[in-house]
């Protein structure tokens, strides 16, 4: 008889990448993780951040909290460095990181800057193929790095803007990741959530526009939570996912298949 497949995660070991406050996509993602039983270490921005980010790490008894801004040189190498001394390995990580120039993201595509370009793809996607990087050497019985796009990347959407080039361009590091770490039972994926109010949302232009129509063009007419995205999450990271790879997997109630 085989055994079924397991989607709990006890004894997995996961670093969660992204948390700015309770509303974050990788606080639902880091409580998800947590309910199923993972071992968390988690990243704050900066000092002004950790306040809004303890809270959250508090409640799922996480007791690895770093400082992590990818921009500064060997903050994230620390963060591994420091997985590396007190776990020795990583069974996933959650990279749920993304910026943008103000400037840059209200205005068309073919104005934006050369500064603004290269720091959105800096930060948003050049850091999941650094902690895949990262991660590769600490995932010796295999493992799962997982990201977070929007179908922004796919087609047009208004005010989106800058960041749907940067999204298409993330969406490709995991399917390129997926293949060259699959030998080693490494896996890659995205999520691709609806529009959920976020800090990171807040910057988007006429954010309450693209939720209205959002909400307006789902089949259920309802939006995606936090939570939602975290039980997505937990399942691609669990064992039960261990043949889901190179993939952009939507949690949108259904959006993605309207014309
Ligand atoms: P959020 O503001 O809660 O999270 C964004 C995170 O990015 C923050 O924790 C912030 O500290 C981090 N970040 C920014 N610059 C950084 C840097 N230099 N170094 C390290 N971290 C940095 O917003 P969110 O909506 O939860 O965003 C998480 C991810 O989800 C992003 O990739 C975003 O594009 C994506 N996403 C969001 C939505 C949405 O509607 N909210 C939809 C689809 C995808």
């Amino acid at each position: 008889m085989t055994l079924p497949i397991s989607t709990s995660l006890a004894g997995k070991r996961g670093l969660v990448v992204g948390i700015a406050n309770d509303s974050s996509i990788a606080a639902g993602c880091a409580r998800a993780f947590a309910g199923a039983g993972a071992e968390l270490a988690a990243t704050y921005l900066n000092e002004k951040a950790l306040r809004f980010v303890q809270p959250v790490t508090d409640a799922i008894g996480c007791k690895f909290l770093r400082p992590c801004d990818v921009r500064i040189p060997g903050q994230l190498e620390n963060v591994f460095e420091q997985i590396t001394r007190e776990w020795g390995r990583l069974d996933f990580l959650l990279h749920a990181i993304a910026f943008a120039p103000a400037d840059d993201l209200h205005g068309r595509v073919v104005d934006c800057s050369d500064t603004g370009f290269s720091l959105a793809m800096d930060i948003s996607c050049h850091s999941f193929l650094r902690m895949a990087h990262l991660a590769e050497p600490l995932m010796t019985s295999g493992g799962c790095l997982l990201t977070v796009s929007f179908y922004g990347s796919e087609r047009v959407v208004t005010h989106y803007n800058m960041m749907g080039p940067v999204k298409a361009a993330l969406e490709s590091a995991v399917r390129y990741a997926a293949v060259e770490l699959g030998p080693k039972n490494i896996r890659a994926n995205a999520i691709s959530p609806g529009a959920i109010r976020t800090r990171a949302a807040s910057g988007i232009a006429h954010f309450d526009e693209l939720l209205a129509a959002e909400a307006a063009a789902t089949p259920d007419r309802d939006l995606v939570s936090i939570e939602d995205v975290g039980a997505l999450a937990a399942f691609l990271v669990s064992d039960g996912a261990r043949r889901i790879t190179g993939t952009i997997i939507p949690v949108d109630g259904g959006q993605h298949a309207l014309a």
